[in-house]
Parts: structure tokens; sequence; C-alpha cells
């Protein structure tokens, strides 16, 4: 297993189990997760496109929520 290569305060490495795949422990990084990984992610490295086609997508699915209420397959929000 390795070990955790973060440098302490009091010098010296942490040697604390790294995560298996990384070099950090639990208690120093090791866990977080980069740009669209991470769960903090919000998606500002968006392109237009992508942007223009998830608007699409937001579009349809509204449509289709309200073909299904004017249908009466699911119930009006009061
Ligand atoms: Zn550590």
């Amino acid at each position: 297993m390795p070990k955790c290569l973060a440098k302490k305060r009091s010098g010296g490495l942490c040697q604390n189990h790294a995560i298996s795949g990384r070099q950090r422990c639990k208690f120093h990084g090791g866990m977080s997760l980069k740009n669209e990984f991470h769960w903090n992610y919000q998606g500002k490295g968006y392109t237009k496109e992508e942007r223009q086609r998830s608007a699409e997508a937001n579009a349809r699915i509204r449509l289709l929520m309200q073909m299904a209420v004017d249908l009466g397959m699911i119930p009006k929000k009061r």
C-alpha cells in the first residue's frame, strides 16, 4: 500500500496509508477529485454548444411533461 507523501508541519512526511491509486491519505486530499469529476464542479468549462444542447433537452422535457399533464397522465401542480 502506498504511503501519503504530504509534508507535515513538523517536517517529514505524513506516511499514513494513501487512498489506493492516489498519493495522499484521506486527511490530505486523497479523496478529492478534479474538474468535472469534483462534486462541487459548477460546469464553468461549458462550451456554448453544450449549454445550447442542454437547454434544448430541458425544453423538450418540459414539452413532454406538459403533454402528459394535458393528457391527464400526471396530475397538475397546484
Ligand atoms: Zn497524509
